[in-house]
């Protein structure tokens, strides 16, 4: 357990680590990693049900975050509970996340992409932006948030990050071995696609052809796509 390495996916909320890197958190998985998700909000928006309340639906969305990082073999998550929508680039939450990567020392994180130029989700923009702070330079550094050092926390270099949703990729994982466990990790999330699909068979063979199209130029049937950044030690 020890020697394996470590990836973390540090997403805004539940689903979005299925959507945007399941097939690779899956692949590395099966290569020996160990994968931890930290899940920075609740989710306790994203219904368009008007019967639905936010303490409800904070509940359905957190065990379906549980059984979908089952399917996909990951080994702990790590809820932060922050409300959906509101999630600030503050002292605060920059710390909840050093002290995470502190903890678990990924030598991978995977995050969203904060530069995108025109529409795109607040909790998406805020998380990628703080966690790549995080990385660089808070985590590093021992004299940013010293008192970590008195649960016996050390400074930590992350190695390298993929950020999902990139207007630029520049690294492509071929998932084709895995897309069959991301869709049914994205199954998990029945609050978010139960009735938006319909036909379930018709929704995954969409979004297979959607990959197989982005990925026909890489010369991978089925590939994700990233903006690596790889960060020098
Ligand atoms: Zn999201």
């Amino acid at each position: 357990m020890e020697d394996k390495k470590t990836l973390m996916v540090v997403a805004a909320h539940p689903d979005d680590p299925e959507f945007g890197a399941g097939g690779t958190v899956a692949k590395y998985v099966r290569e020996g990693w160990r994968a931890v998700y930290v899940i920075c909000t609740n989710g306790d928006k994203g219904t368009p049900d008007p019967e639905m309340t936010s303490e409800r639906l904070a509940v359905i969305r957190e065990q379906e975050q549980k059984n979908a990082a089952k399917v996909l073999g990951v080994s702990e998550v790590v809820f932060l509970g922050h409300p959906d929508g509101w999630l600030t680039d503050s002292p605060e939450f920059r710390g909840e996340l050093v002290r995470l990567i502190r903890k678990f020392r990924p030598e991978l994180v995977i995050t969203h992409d904060p530069t995108r130029k025109y529409m795109g989700h607040h909790d998406h923009r805020i998380t990628g932006q703080v966690c790549m702070d995080a990385v660089f330079p808070y985590c590093r550094d021992h004299l940013f948030y010293p008192e970590h050092k008195a649960e016996g926390l050390t400074p930590f270099k992350v190695g390298e990050m993929y950020l999902t949703g990139a207007e630029e990729p520049n690294k492509y994982v071929d998932i084709t071995e895995t897309f069959d466990l991301k869709m049914k990790a994205i199954a998990c999330h029945v609050s978010q696609v139960g009735n938006r699909t319909g036909d379930w068979e018709s929704w995954v063979k969409a979004r297979r052809e959607q990959a197989e199209a982005m990925s026909k130029e890489r010369g991978m049937p089925l590939s994700e796509a990233f903006h690596r950044i790889e960060i020098r030690k």
